[in-house]
């Protein structure tokens, strides 16, 4: 039987993300999982000042501390272990033993992080790539090729090719070509197996700091 995955835990590892940038990433996955995802708890996990970690080894330390469908955010550098250099960090892993992902922003911070314009791009490519992670942790697999969502941008499960691009190249070309919709094969993956709960609109749960954003009910 399947697990009820319809709670997010959105956790802020260290302090380098603000909470209303949190909480807007927050609204995004609800919006995108409109129908599947229908709470989000936003969790703060403690972590020193680091410039890089293990992506499994913090998948393992969140899911230690979380229950169930589990994203974590940090700005420190993800590394995998697979001995190419390369490939080496990651922009988001999923952990395929346990229901958490992490994203880290470290290579998504636009080089000049001052205007308004500047910190909406941080916040939307973070969205995105939490959008692919949390889309793995409900067992949505990357697309190859290019897909295209109805609104004619590309299907956050989109992956491409890390060679083709370098970083910076990948995150304008794939990560800012994703649009917040998900494709109708992933859609109607999620739908099938989780189901569609027409009705529900999503909260987000913020028991650390109180809101006045009327967007987000609190409690
Ligand atoms: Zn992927
Ligand atoms: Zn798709």
């Amino acid at each position: 039987m399947l697990r009820n995955k319809s709670k997010l835990n959105l956790v802020r590892v260290g302090s380098d993300i603000t909470y209303s940038s949190l909480k807007e990433i927050g609204n995004g996955l609800l919006g995108s999982f409109h129908g599947i995802i229908g709470e989000i708890d936003l969790a703060h996990h403690d972590s020193p000042m680091i410039d890089s970690i293990d992506a499994q080894l913090l998948t393992l330390i969140l899911g230690e501390e979380y229950i169930g469908n589990t994203l974590g955010i940090t700005d420190a550098d993800l590394k995998i272990d697979d001995g190419d250099e390369f490939y080496n960090s990651i922009l988001g892993g999923k952990n395929p033993t346990n229901d958490v992902a992490v994203v880290s922003t470290k290579k998504l911070t636009p080089s000049n992080m001052v205007s308004e314009a500047a910190i909406d791009l941080f916040i939307d490519r973070t969205t995105k790539v939490a959008l692919h992670e949390v889309g793995h942790n409900f067992g949505l697999t990357d697309h190859a090729s290019f897909k295209l969502a109805i609104d004619g941008s590309l299907c956050p499960m989109s992956r491409g090719e890390f060679n083709k691009f370098g970083y910076r190249g990948y995150v304008r070309a794939i990560v800012d070509g994703r649009g917040l919709n998900f494709c109708e094969e992933c859609k109607y993956f999620l739908r099938s197996v989780y189901g569609w709960r027409r009705s529900q609109n999503g909260v987000i749960k913020d028991g650390l700091v109180s809101s006045s954003n009327n967007a987000i009910r609190t409690g």
